[in-house]
């Protein structure tokens, strides 16, 4: 039976590559629903080649965007943040896949989780800001959310050698990003430029800029925590540059069952749209003996304080984390538009999760009130730092 897919930001960097592995895989796969942020151009160039049946815009503030899609797309056309909602809850679709940045794409993903969908998730936010709800979700309404974020899938395929009560320990890889080897000066000081040339993987900028500052394994032992259900204690952190072995599952008899692939982003999506078949894929073959070896050391904690600051945000859980992210997601922004140097990034998160009075068992309205009020003291500190400099 033909499986279809719903793919919410299918002009990101996931998106473009989850239309590849689909082509690939041939008719038994089709491709159901796309949605784009702004980037209307790729969109109506993806219409043109998987004529899905609907096409939605999310930021189409004027009627430019729509226009201009209508005249090459006669399916159904939604616009809006809503819109991600209707894809996600539409009775055709089987499989929706996550690739939307940020937390915009979380109403989406609850939907999705209500109405019984299989989730392919590729962003961590969801399951980082309201990671125990959207799991209740999951298992009272029959989805099943797969994951798509390499470590995750690597996690979740190590998994199957074993039970959950046999699991001693989950070892999250890192590449460690472009400034491993670099002196806590030159982290603190990075350019926008050199924290964008990531040595191993090819990915969106906000997700590069988390590379660089490991905030991103920070976000993901927390999507790992609420993903495995699992204790922050049993999660660790290792680099391992290659970004060759995608993390590893230790059991409880001291073997090691890891999962190894080329740094191709179409592995884990592939295996999230076929699960829980494997059929063959697109994305090279390992050739290990070309690579020669594989290695691996401990993140430098006195630089990267992102990962204590996120395995402490795991550990006390309610809010933190969607205090964590959402900071995170704020100074990026302001990071990315040239306003704050790498190192502050770091700074104004650990100062919004001193700052905030955690609160446990909220609802999805109350963390995204969280999320937003993070958001404003991240503008807050840093007008105030602008008018002390003046
Ligand atoms: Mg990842």
């Amino acid at each position: 039976m033909t499986k279809k897919i719903a793919i919410l930001g299918s002009t990101g960097s996931i998106g473009q590559s989850a239309l590849n592995v689909i082509e690939a895989l041939g008719p038994e796969y089709e491709v159901f629903a796309l949605s784009a942020h702004s980037k209307v151009e790729i969109l109506a160039e993806q219409v043109r080649r998987f004529r899905p049946a609907v096409a939605a815009l999310t930021n189409s503030t004027g009627p430019d965007g729509v226009d201009y899609l209508k005249t090459r797309f006669s399916g159904t056309i939604l616009t809006g943040a809503g819109a991600l909602v209707d894809i996600a809850g539409m009775p055709q679709v089987d499989i929706v896949l996550f690739g939307v940045v940020g937390a915009a794409g979380l109403p989406a993903v609850m939907a999705a989780a209500q109405a019984g969908k299989v989730l392919a998730i590729a962003n961590k936010e969801p399951l980082v800001i309201a990671g125990q709800i959207l799991m209740k979700t999951a298992r009272r309404h029959g989805a099943t959310i797969l994951p798509v974020d390499s470590e995750h899938s690597a996690i979740f395929q190590s998994l199957q050698a074993g039970k959950a009560s046999e699991v001693n320990k989950i070892i999250l890889t890192a590449s460690g990003g472009p400034f491993r080897k670099a002196t806590a000066e030159t982290f603190a000081n990075a350019t926008k430029e050199q924290a964008l040339a990531h040595p191993t993987w090819a990915m969106g900028p906000k997700i590069t800029v988390d590379s660089a500052t490991m905030m991103n394994k920070a976000l993901e032992v927390i999507e790992a925590v609420r993903l495995f259900e699992t204790p922050p204690e049993k999660v660790d952190v290792l680099v391992h540059p290659e970004s060759i072995v995608h993390s590893m599952v230790e059991y409880v008899d001291g073997s090691v069952i890891a999962q190894l692939g080329t740094p191709d982003m179409k592995t884990p999506i592939q295996y999230a749209l076929t699960y829980p078949k494997r059929v063959p894929g697109i994305a090279k073959g390992l050739d290990l003996a070309h690579l020669g070896r594989l290695t691996f050391e401990l993140p430098n904690r006195s630089i990267f304080r992102s990962l204590d600051l996120g395995f402490e945000a795991a550990r006390v859980g309610g809010s933190a984390p969607a205090v964590f992210n959402a900071a995170n997601e704020a100074a990026v922004e302001q990071f990315l538009s040239g306003r704050i140097r790498l190192g502050t990034i770091l700074e104004l998160v650990e100062h919004c999760l001193q700052v905030h009075a955690v609160r446990q068992g909220l609802g999805l309205e109350e963390l995204m009130d969280v999320d937003r009020w993070a958001r404003a003291e991240v503008e807050q500190v840093l007008k105030n730092r602008r008018q002390l400099m003046v």
